[in-house]
This record gives structure tokens, sequence and C-alpha cells, in this order.
């Protein structure tokens, strides 16, 4: 993986949240300390009003014994301080500032007459006590003086009890607000942790994603800039995995996927990084000086370790995957063309027929601009109605009867002669331009059959080629229905032919053949044998027939496993009542093996090539008798 500090981030949380402790408890700390300093002054506030208010008191009850000096009665009346414990010693002075009694309580020294100290206020504090200076009065006279002394030692225990409840209470709330932060803290690492595994993994497969994928590729070739090594892509698409995910359903799409998974994992090195970057998409990221020498190894066990079934809610599925390779820094100097160079070698695999691994090459950039120019050339060819269909007849060997005839494109380049459509097709498909040519196909077939009719020979059926986008046209059913109104042929004797890999990866086509079938047109399986049919899903389609594909009758009758390929599929097409055409007829012993084994339709060289129109009606004029086949 690329260098994630998963680590550093929960330590740096963690010094994140000491800090904002820290300050909460420095914060606590000050408004406690703030608390006690306000009790402080506002219990001496309290003493000192108190005081005051005790020694007024005594200063009138001394009044009567200062004025006439009876100091037994001030002694007796100081005396009654006693009752206060906060008082420890008290005096009263005549106005000369002789002692006429005192008091003590502890039997402290007793007071002296307060000094000029108490000029500017009549009390005054020190650490541990309280003095305050009281007039005795008479009549509105000063007479004397009283000094009463309080001791602080209550007011401090008071202090302390209330700072000791003051601190108790901040480390309490301080101690609850560390589990909060710690636990939410707990929480929001969870969250995280778990928005960061769905950033960079896929759930169904637990694999990194494309994300990831971006990420690691970028970091490998990084790592081989500076190390001077070499980095192999792999890209490995899976072939029919939307047929599974269609007709089995999601959910054992995905128990596929992860099954698939499993097998891949196991057969690698733990450091060549397995990614899913898309639907049935994965990616293996090769590092190290050996990675390109070591793709196509890596590519091959890849496929065989896909080869057996895999057994998914009780069903046996076949999976094939097509490999793309490409090489850092030899075929791409960048991440970009790397990534792009591995699909375009992908695709090539796919183009072999997939189930196959394609090491990119510097030609297949260059086939992707010829594409390009044929497209550009397939534009003008429309324009310039430069496409022409040849007719290759269909026949019914036991009689040697035509048919029907299937209705193949050319296109008449007006440098480069008649194109067969193994050269332009794909790019038409490709481009799109494949809507238009094939409404022109259908259109020129359509018109060609009707005057074949008109000319006399009998209901011959036209059998078209479909390709995969023009299922895709809304109204294509529609388009073919008006077309057929147009020319004037009845939808019996229109056959259109599909691929089975077109037919299976189009599932949603069904309810357009519905509707072409309900107008009466025919459906063809074509190339059958090639793709990967499910049983129960020929049985729901619409279709009239299968079209044998020629590889299988090529080497018949001396190839055993062709000979009972194409037996099987003649009884199994006869058992679910359609009917059989074989492709590519060469040879008379091919025929005859065929005509043995039930399949009475038959298309091929043996019989005739794919002729232009005109040729084909001479063919017909012939066969208007039946006349021994022309090979
Ligand atoms: P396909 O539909 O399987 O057509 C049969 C192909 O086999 C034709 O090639 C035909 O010329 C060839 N063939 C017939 N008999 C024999 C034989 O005895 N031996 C051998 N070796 N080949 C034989 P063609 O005309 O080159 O067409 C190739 C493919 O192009 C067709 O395969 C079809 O898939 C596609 N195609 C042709 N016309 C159209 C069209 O109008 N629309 C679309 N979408 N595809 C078309
Ligand atoms: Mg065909
Ligand atoms: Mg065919």
């Amino acid at each position: 993986m690329p260098p994630r500090d998963r680590k550093s981030t929960p330590r740096l949380g963690f010094r994140v949240a000491m800090a904002n402790l820290v300050t909460a408890a420095a914060a606590l700390l000050m408004a406690s300390a703030l608390l006690i300093a306000f009790q402080l002054v506002s219990l001496r506030a309290s003493l000192l009003e108190d005081l005051r208010v005790k020694a007024r008191i005594v200063g009138d009850n001394l009044a009567a014994a200062v004025m006439f000096g009876d100091r037994g009665a001030a002694a007796e009346t100081l005396g009654s301080l006693q009752a206060s414990p906060s008082i420890v010693a008290a005096a009263v002075f005549d106005p000369e500032g002789r002692t006429v009694a005192t008091y003590s309580h502890r039997g402290d020294e007793p007071l002296v007459v307060p000094g000029p100290e108490f000029a500017a206020q009549d009390h005054r504090f020190t650490w541990h006590t309280l003095d305050l200076v009281q007039p005795v009065e008479h009549g509105g006279k000063v007479i004397g003086m009283v000094r009463v002394r309080a001791s602080q030692d209550g007011l401090y225990s008071r202090l302390f009890a209330y700072a000791g409840t003051t601190v108790l209470i901040a480390a309490g709330a301080l101690a609850v607000a560390f589990l909060l932060v710690s636990r939410m803290r707990r929480a929001v690492l969870r969250a995280e942790a778990r928005l960061d595994y769905l950033a960079y993994i896929d759930p169904v497969t637990n694999l990194p994603n494309r994300h990831a994928f971006n990420e690691r590729l970028a970091y490998a070739l990084e790592r081989a800039d500076r190390l001077g090594e070499r980095v192999a892509l792999l890209l490995l698409d899976l072939d029919n995995f939307k047929i599974v995910n269609d007709t089995l359903g999601h959910h054992r799409g995905d128990a596929l996927l992860a099954a698939a998974t499993h097998r891949l994992s196991e057969g690698l090195r733990r450091g060549d990084g397995l990614c899913r970057i898309g639907g049935d998409e994965f990616a293996f990221v090769m590092e190290g000086p050996g990675a390109c020498d070591e793709a196509e190894l890596v590519a091959r066990k890849t496929l065989a370790a896909l080869a057996a079934p895999f057994s998914v809610d009780g069903h046996d599925i076949y999976i094939t995957a097509s490999v793309g390779i490409a090489c850092y820094p030899n075929d791409a100097a960048d991440l970009q063309t790397l990534t792009r160079n591995a699909d375009t070698a992908m695709y090539a695999a796919k183009d072999r027929g997939k189930n196959a691994y394609v090491r990119f090459h510097s030609d297949m950039d260059q086939r992707a601009r010829r594409r390009l120019t044929v497209e550009t050339q397939l534009r003008k060819a429309l324009e310039r109605d430069e496409f022409v269909v040849h007719y290759q007849p269909v026949y019914d060997y036991r009689n040697t009867r035509i048919v029907g005839v299937e209705a193949l494109v050319r296109w008449q380049h007006p440098e480069q002669g008649l194109i067969p459509p193994g050269d332009f097709i794909a790019v038409a498909e490709d481009s799109g331009l494949i809507v238009p040519v094939g409404r022109r196909v259908l259109a020129l077939a359509c018109r060609q059959a009707r005057a074949w009719q008109t000319a006399g020979f009998g209901p011959l059926y036209v059998s078209v080629n479909l390709s995969a986008r023009q299922l895709q046209e809304n109204d294509f059913a529609r388009e073919t229905i008006a077309v057929l109104l147009e020319a004037g042929l009845s939808p019996r004797l229109l056959e259109l032919e599909i691929t089975e890999s077109v037919l299976m990866e189009n599932t949603q086509a069904q309810t357009l053949l519905d509707e072409l079938q309900a107008a009466g047109v025919r459906l063809a399986i074509d190339d059958f044998g090639t793709g990967y049919s499910s049983m129960s899903y020929l049985k729901r389609l619409p279709i009239d027939k299968l079209k044998i594909d020629r590889s299988f009758v090529r080497d018949i009758p001396a190839d055993r496993d062709d000979t009972a390929i194409t037996t099987a599929i003649i009884a199994m097409a006869h058992g679910l009542g359609l009917s059989v055409v074989a492709e590519g007829v060469e040879t008379r012993d091919q025929a005859e093996f065929l005509r043995v084994h039930g399949c009475d339709l038959m298309q091929g060289y043996f019989f005739s090539h794919p002729l232009p129109a005109g040729e084909l009606g001479e063919l017909l004029l012939r066969h208007a008798s039946p006349l021994a086949p022309v090979a």
C-alpha cells in the first residue's frame, strides 16, 4: 500500500485530546482559585461586620463603667465576650490611653492601646487575627476606647473546607469530562476507521477498490523510478459475469465475485496487490525487478485458477477471464498510458476469443488509430451509400432446394474494392454506426426478398444479422415492422440472426424479441455453440432456429469432439422444437454426416458462396427445378 500513515493519526489524536484536557484543567484550577479568593474576601468581610456589631454592644455596655472608672464592672462586661469564641482578646482604655480592663480568652498577652496604625481605619487584619477599635461614648462624647481581637482560625478552617469541596467538584467534573472525551474520541476513531475502510475497500470482495488502486499504482511507479525497477499492471475482466448476474441474481453474482477473489488471491504472492476496480474488473500491480517477466506467468496462473467451476448456491458456474498486461516503463511512461495500454491489451484478449491473456504491443496502439480512420471512412460510406448486400443460399439437403438466403453486408469501397464485414463491423459496432448500416442492410434485404417473390421464386426467407447495439435501440421492433410494410414482405419471410453472446449479454432485449415474434418475425441464434447460453434462458426466449457455428462443422466427421457437439446441438434443438441450420458446410462428407444426424438445413461453400443479388437470381432460376448442388 502507499504510505498512508495510519499509526501517526491515533498518536496525534491522543496528544490533541491530552492538550484539550490540560487546558480544561488549567481553566478549572484558575476558576477555583478565583472562587476561593472571593470566598476569603467575603468571609473576612462578614467576620469584620460581626466583630463590629459585638464591639459596639460591648462599647455601649462599658460606657458607665469607664465613666466612673469602675474597673471591676468593666472587666465583667468584657468577660461577657466569652460567649463569642472567635473573640480571643479585648481591652478598654480611658481617653488618656490607660488600661481600664482587659480580657483574654486563651491567656494571651493583654492588648495594648491602639497605635497610629488605626488612624486611617478602625480595623487591621494580620495573618491570624483581626483587630477592631471602637470608641466608647456617652452623651455624644468619646470617653474611652475598646479594642477587640478576633481569631481568623475559624475563618481559615471554613475556607479550607470550601476550597477542598471546590477542588473536589472541579476534579470530579474534569474526570467526567475526561471520560466523555475519551469515549467520544473512541467513537470518532471507530467512525473514521469505518469511513477509511469504505473509501478504500470494496465491501463485496474486501479488496482495495479503484481509488486505492490508483494510489497504489502511483506509489508503485514512483518507487520504480527511484529504484530503477519495473511495474507490471495486469487488468483482468471476467468474460461472462454479466450473464451470471442477470440470470442468477445479484446476490449470487456477489458470492461468485467473492469466491473468484479468494481463488485469485490464493495464487498470488503477498506483494502482488490485487484490487477490484469495477463490476467484474480486477487489477494486479506487480513490483520488483522481475515483475514484467513474471507477469505472463501470473496471468496464466490466474486463468488456471478460474478454470474449475464455482459452486454458488448449488449452481455450478464456469467463468473465464481476459487479461491484459502492460509494463512500466517499457510500454508506457505514465500512469494513464499504462492503464490505457493494459486495457487495450485486455480487449485484444477478448477479441482473441476470451479466456486468454495478451501482453500490450505498440502495434495495438496503431490498430486503435487505424480504427479511427476506418470510422471516419464508414461515415462517408454511409453518406455515399457504399454498402451492398450479398446473399448466401440456405439449402434443404433432402431435396437440394433453396429455402432461404442469409443477407451479408459488404462495403463497396471506391479504391479498395469489396471489403468483407470482418474488416469493418467491429468498428461500426464500437462507434454506433452499425445502427444506420444495419438499417440499410435490413431495407435492402427485405426489398430484395420481395423482388424474388414477385419474380416467382416462391416464399424465400431472408435472414439478416443483428448487432447488440441495434437491440438497444428503443423502437427497433417498430422500425423493423415499418421496413417490412414498406417492402411489402410478409414478416414470416424475415429472420433475424443474433449471436449467442449478444443475446446473453442483452437479457433486457426479451420484450423487444417478444414483440417481433408477435408480429411474425422469426428469430435465429447465430454461431451457436461458441457462447455460453443457459438452457433455461434459451427455453424462455422466442427462438425458432439454431445455427451451428462453422467451427464445429469444419472438422466433422473426422473429429470426435466436434461430431459429438454437433449431434448434441441437433438433438437439443429438436428437443426444444427448434429447427437447425449448419453453417460453413464445405464438403459432401460434412453434408452427408449432418443429414444422417437429422440436420437438413445447410449453408456453406459446398452449396454456394455469398453472391450479389443478380447472381443469386440466376442460381434460383437454375434451382427452380430440383438440381444437383453446385459445389
Ligand atoms: P455469420 O453471420 O456467421 O455469417 C457467415 C459467414 O460465414 C459469412 O462471412 C460467410 O461468407 C461465411 N461462410 C459461409 N459459408 C462458408 C463456408 O463454407 N466456409 C467458410 N469458411 N465460411 C463460410 P462474412 O460474409 O464475411 O460475414 C462475417 C460475419 O459478419 C457474419 O458471420 C456476421 O456475423 C457479420 N455480418 C455480416 N453481415 C452483417 C450485417 O449486415 N450486420 C451485422 N451486424 N453483421 C453482419
Ligand atoms: Mg449470420
Ligand atoms: Mg454464423
